[in-house]
């Protein structure tokens, strides 16, 4: 990688904008439903008409002060909303209520897991990494612009025009801003990582890059090693996936390096990411930024949350993920990377633990839930939360490859078969005569007779030709046409021969 033993340093800071998942918008009553007609949810004072006046929703308050402490910060007792003043088509009231001086919490930290990659990408060394968290406030989404691309004239004269839809316009949205302390790509793409899971988990956000209902920006900047001072920063957006986001910090830093290196100097700017030639391209250079005049919002007056509502709302919430993966590796005694992966989401964790108090196997509900469960639901594009297969039926799959009905490998066409939905381990198992036998009567008159059927082969195995052992287990399994329970027939047949 790029920074890695080099004689450069690579500073980032991240601003993240996450969607809260309110039914109405943070200060009118409107819908925050996406996909409707363009400007079907407005009204006076989303259109940011004048002398309508905005009422907080106190749901807003609620998931910004789950999503506060789903991250593990406090929050203040009392927070001021601000009007930020800049013009903006999709901005209708020329200005945004956002939280300035006084946010809803500052001066926190949380405790990440980062990893070094490979150069194939792959995690190892995860370590623990605490970052600064500057502030967590809430604010108010803008509309959106449309632009009609050049020749695509829907008015019947030429000429192409822009549209304004208010619909996203008043969405709450809370902005997570770190301190500069990320010190390479990865360490912030674990980051982003750990703030989506912890969202999501709460439900204060469905935080989904893809859809834009988490947005992340990326500030830049690389000095010499040693240096004390900062250098120039840019700021990236545009950034629609984690992945995104970590290609285009390594391609800023490589070209910081280059052109400080050639003599130049970084101008700064704000840059959107292209994810088809993995490129940036300037969108408007700092000089043009604005003054935006906060100043305390009239129509609003301070927000006030007790003590008694934020513990109320920590009472709420589940265990949070970082909890529940130390706990998954004590009690169940998995390794950090399997905890880490069954605590992805809190549907996964709250199935796999299900699974492995059912079945009283958790090393083997961990194997089941990460292989071949996540496979089956993997090509049927389905979560864990629609898995047609129940935790409680996988455990019973594992218990009756623990009680030596079927074995493992039978166990494996099992699933498939269940995933259909609907059928039980028990109905397959017998509907197919898959059960094992297990009788030592049955087994042993096999045994006798695959003994006769090969004469030649139990005398060389009687002259010393141990490797034929596993050439009678073979073949008294197959006799039993895959049923013969392994381990019993292995015990058997040592027996038998040894006669
Ligand atoms: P601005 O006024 O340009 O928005 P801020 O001081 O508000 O800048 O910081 C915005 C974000 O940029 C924060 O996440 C902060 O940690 C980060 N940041 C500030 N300075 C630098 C720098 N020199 N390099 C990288 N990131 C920085
Ligand atoms: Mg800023
Ligand atoms: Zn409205």
């Amino acid at each position: 990688m790029v920074t890695s033993n080099s004689a450069w340093e690579t500073i980032i800071g991240l601003e993240i904008h996450a969607q809260l998942s309110t039914d109405t918008k943070i200060f009118c009553a409107c819908s925050t439903q996406t996909g409707c007609e363009p400007n079907a949810n407005t009204c006076p004072v989303c259109l940011g008409l004048p002398g309508a006046l905005p009422v907080l929703n106190t749901r807003a308050v609620e998931l910004a002060a789950r999503a506060a402490l789903a991250l593990g910060l406090k929050i203040n007792e009392r927070s001021v909303f601000a009007r930020k003043n800049y013009f903006y088509p999709d901005l209708p009231k020329g200005y945004q209520i956002s939280q300035y001086d006084e946010p809803f919490s500052e001066h926190g930290e949380l405790t990440i897991m980062t990893a070094t990659r490979d150069e194939a990408g792959h995690a190892r060394d995860w370590q623990p990494k605490r970052i600064g968290i500057t502030r967590l406030h809430l604010e108010e989404d803008a509309g959106k612009n449309m632009h009609e691309p050049q020749g695509s004239a829907a008015t019947g004269d030429d000429n192409n025009y822009s549209y304004v839809d208010l619909n996203r316009a008043g969405t709450p949205l809370a902005e997570i801003v770190t301190e500069p302390d990320f010190r390479s790509s990865w360490e912030a793409y674990d980051y982003v990582n750990h703030v989506r899971r912890a969202l999501q988990w709460v439900d204060a956000s469905d935080a989904d890059m893809e859809k834009g209902n988490l947005r992340c920006e990326a500030n830049v900047s690389v000095r010499r090693k040693g240096a004390t001072e900062f250098g120039t920063k840019v700021e990236l957006k545009n950034l629609n996936s984690v992945r995104f986001m970590q290609r285009a910090i390594d391609y800023e830093v490589e070209r910081h390096i280059k052109l400080i290196e050639a003599g130049g100097r970084i101008v700064q700017q704000t840059l959107l990411w292209d994810e088809r030639t993995n490129t940036t391209r300037p969108m408007r250079s700092k000089e043009e930024a604005h003054d935006y005049r906060y100043f305390p919002e009239p129509d609003l007056q301070p927000l006030i949350v007790s003590p008694e509502f934020i513990e109320a709302t920590r009472h709420a919430m589940p265990e949070l993920p970082d909890a529940r993966r130390d706990r998954f590796m004590r009690d169940y005694e998995l390794s950090f990377n399997d905890a880490s992966q069954l605590t992805a989401e809190l549907a996964l964790a709250d199935y796999y633990e299900r699974a492995a108090r059912s079945s009283n196997n958790p090393r083997a509900a961990a194997n089941w839930v990460r292989g071949d469960l996540a496979r089956e639901l993997e090509t049927r594009n389905l979560n864990i939360a629609q898995s047609p297969v129940s935790a409680e039926h996988l455990a019973a799959l594992i218990t009756a490859i623990d009680t030596n009905r079927i074995n493992g490998k039978q166990a494996k066409d099992v699933l498939p078969l269940m995933m259909t939905g609907g059928v039980t381990v028990d109905e397959i198992i017998k509907s197919r005569g898959l059960e094992q036998v297990s009788d030592t009567g049955e087994i042993e008159r096999i045994i006798i007779e695959t003994i006769a059927a090969n004469p030649k082969q139990f005398e060389q195995y009687k002259a010393g030709k141990e490797a034929l052992f596993g050439f009678f287990v073979g073949a008294v399994i197959k006799q039993s046409q895959g049923k013969a329970n392994p381990k019993l027939v292995n015990e058997m047949l040592r027996a038998k021969l040894a006669e």
